[in-house]
């Protein structure tokens, strides 16, 4: 059997999506996928959340860009995510990839590289840079993608089709909106 594609992703481009350097920030959570995890792993939520307030205007403009999270910033423009620690996931474990069990995973992580445009379609959060040493200079690379040809290739490395990329984008607007 082939070593799955994010197994082999942080070899070949140097990074992974669940690594983070600098600014920049890991996965959006939403309330729901922090009680998820809580009761799972049986740690405090400070322990693997952080919080980042941002200014109305990028709230607003983040939820005009990103239609599941519609609603995300209603009670505050105040966004949480994963924890970091020195540099990557508080769940990384860098020799045998994420520790939460798929069941458990932030939603957000699942859906990765997916994501609806407002126009409803489905597209990629990522582009495909075409060859690995480029992807890998631009640090924000997806192995999936850039080895997949076509949309099919994509969602096939990484165990997904259509209907479970629709199924997972409904479980997290549904979280959000609980939210
Ligand atoms: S989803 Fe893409 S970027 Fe994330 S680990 Fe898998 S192949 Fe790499
Ligand atoms: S929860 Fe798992 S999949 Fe998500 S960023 Fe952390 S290590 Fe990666």
């Amino acid at each position: 059997m082939s070593t799955p594609v994010c197994a082999r992703c942080p070899r070949a481009l140097g990074v992974s999506c669940c690594e983070a350097e600098g600014e920049e920030r890991l996965a959006l959570l939403t309330p729901t996928d922090i009680v998820r995890i809580r009761d799972a792993v049986r740690r405090r939520a400070e322990t693997f959340v952080e919080e980042e307030w941002v200014d109305e205007a990028e709230a607003a403009a983040y939820e005009a860009r990103r239609p599941l999270y519609r609603g995300y910033f209603r009670k505050g423009p105040r966004r949480q995510t994963l924890r970091r620690v020195s540099g990557a996931c508080v769940f990384l474990d860098r020799r045998t990839g994420c520790t939460l069990s798929p069941g458990i995973r932030p939603t957000a992580c699942l859906l990765y590289p997916f994501d609806q445009l407002p126009d409803g379609s489905w597209s990629l959060q990522v582009s495909r840079f075409g060859s690995l040493p480029e992807a890998a200079r631009a640090r924000n690379g997806c192995l999936a993608v850039e080895e997949g040809e076509r949309m099919d290739d994509v969602l096939d490395a990484l165990g997904l089709d259509p209907e479970a990329v629709e199924a997972l984008g409904e479980r997290l607007w549904r979280e959000v909106q609980a939210g």
